[in-house]
C-alpha cells in the first residue's frame, strides 16, 4: 500500500474507506477486478449484473477476504429497473459515493455489414445503459452531497480501428456523456471521468475472438497483443487501479477527463 509522509504522519493513500460504491457488470473482467479492488480499499460495494450467478461469485471472493459486498440482478438497459435498484441501494446504504459504469458488450462490423438490430443492441447496452445508471447514480449523489463517477469508455472512442463501427459509436457517446455530467453537476460536487482501456485480457476479448475468428484464435490473440506499443494486453487489475484512484480523495481536483490505460496505444505509436 503506497503511503506518503505529511507533517510526520503516515497517511494511507487511495483509501475508499466508508465509501458506498455501485459497479455495473461486476461479475466478470474489468468490473470484477474493480469490485475486488474497491472492497480492498475499504469501500462497501454493490455489484449490478445481468448475470447474477457471476456477481454472487465475485461477492464471495470479496467476503472471504473480509470485504463488504452484495449483488443485485439488474439489466442496465432497463430504465425503470435501474432506477428502482439505485433507489433501493441508496436507501439501504444511506447514499452513494462512487459509481463505475462498466457493463458493456462487444461488436465487430463496418457500416455495410452492421445490421440495424446489432447497432441498436450495442447502443442499448453500451450507451443507454450508461445513461440509465448515470440518472440513478447522479440522483443518489445529489442527495448524498457529492460523489465520483467513472465511465468505462475505450480507446476507440477517439481513434479508429477497423470493424468497430457500432462499438466505437457507443463509446464516443460515453465520453460525451462524461463531459456533460461533469459540467452539469459541478455544483453538486459530483466528479465524472472516463477510462479509455486498450485491449485488456478478459472474457470479453476471448469471447469476441472465438466468435469472430474461430479458425485462427491464437494468431489473432498475438496480433491484438502486438498492436499495443507495450507489446501485450492489459490486465483488468490495471484498469481497476485507475478507477480506484479516480474515486479516491487524491483525485479531488480531477473531473471531465478521459484517462487512457492502453499500453501506449493512443499516444505512443
Ligand atoms: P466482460 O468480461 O464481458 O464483462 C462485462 C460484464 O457486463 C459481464 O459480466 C456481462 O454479463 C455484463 N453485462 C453485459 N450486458 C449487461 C447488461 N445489459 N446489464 C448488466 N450487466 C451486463 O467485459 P470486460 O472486458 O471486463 O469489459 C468491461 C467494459 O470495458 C465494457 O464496457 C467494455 O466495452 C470495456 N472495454 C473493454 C476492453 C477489453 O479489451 N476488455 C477494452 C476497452 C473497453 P454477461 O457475461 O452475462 O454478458
Amino acid at each position: 500500500m503506497p503511503t506518503t509522509i505529511i507533517s510526520g504522519t503516515f497517511l494511507r493513500m487511495f483509501s475508499l474507506k466508508g465509501k458506498r460504491a455501485i459497479i455495473t457488470g461486476a461479475g466478470s473482467g474489468i468490473g470484477q477486478s474493480t469490485a475486488i479492488a474497491f472492497a480492498k480499499q475499504g469501500a462497501t460495494v454493490s455489484l449490478l449484473e445481468i448475470n447474477i450467478e457471476a456477481a454472487n461469485e465475485t461477492v464471495e471472493k470479496i467476503r472471504i477476504n473480509g470485504g463488504q459486498a452484495e449483488a443485485a440482478e439488474c439489466d442496465v438497459t432497463d430504465h425503470d429497473q435501474v432506477q428502482e435498484v439505485f433507489d433501493k441501494l441508496g436507501a439501504d446504504h444511506g447514499g452513494l459515493d462512487c459509481l463505475i459504469n462498466n457493463a458493456g458488450i462487444a461488436h465487430v462490423g463496418n457500416i455495410l455489414n452492421t445490421d440495424e438490430k446489432d447497432f441498436d443492441r450495442v447502443m442499448n447496452v453500451n450507451l443507454k445503459g450508461v445513461f440509465n445508471c448515470l440518472k440513478g447514480g447522479v440522483r443518489q449523489m445529489v442527495k448524498s452531497g457529492g460523489g465520483a463517477i467513472v465511465n468505462i469508455a475505450s480507446t476507440v472512442a477517439t481513434m479508429a480501428i477497423n470493424d468497430r463501427l457500432a462499438y466505437s459509436t457507443s463509446k464516443g457517446g460515453v465520453l460525451a456523456m462524461t463531459y456533460s455530467v461533469a459540467k452539469d453537476h459541478l455544483h453538486n460536487k459530483i466528479r465524472c471521468n472516463a477510462i479509455q482501456p486498450g485491449r485488456i485480457h478478459t472474457p470479453f476479448v476471448d469471447g469476441f475472438i472465438a466468435e469472430n475468428y474461430p479458425e485462427n484464435q491464437e494468431e489473432i490473440f498475438r496480433k491484438l497483443s502486438d498492436y499495443q506499443p507495450l507489446g501485450r494486453m492489459g490486465k483488468p487489475e490495471e484498469v481497476a487501479a485507475m478507477a480506484v484512484f479516480l474515486c479516491s480523495d487524491e483525485a479531488s481536483f480531477i473531473t471531465g477527463s478521459p484517462f487512457a490505460v492502453d499500453g501506449g496505444t493512443l499516444y505512443v505509436r
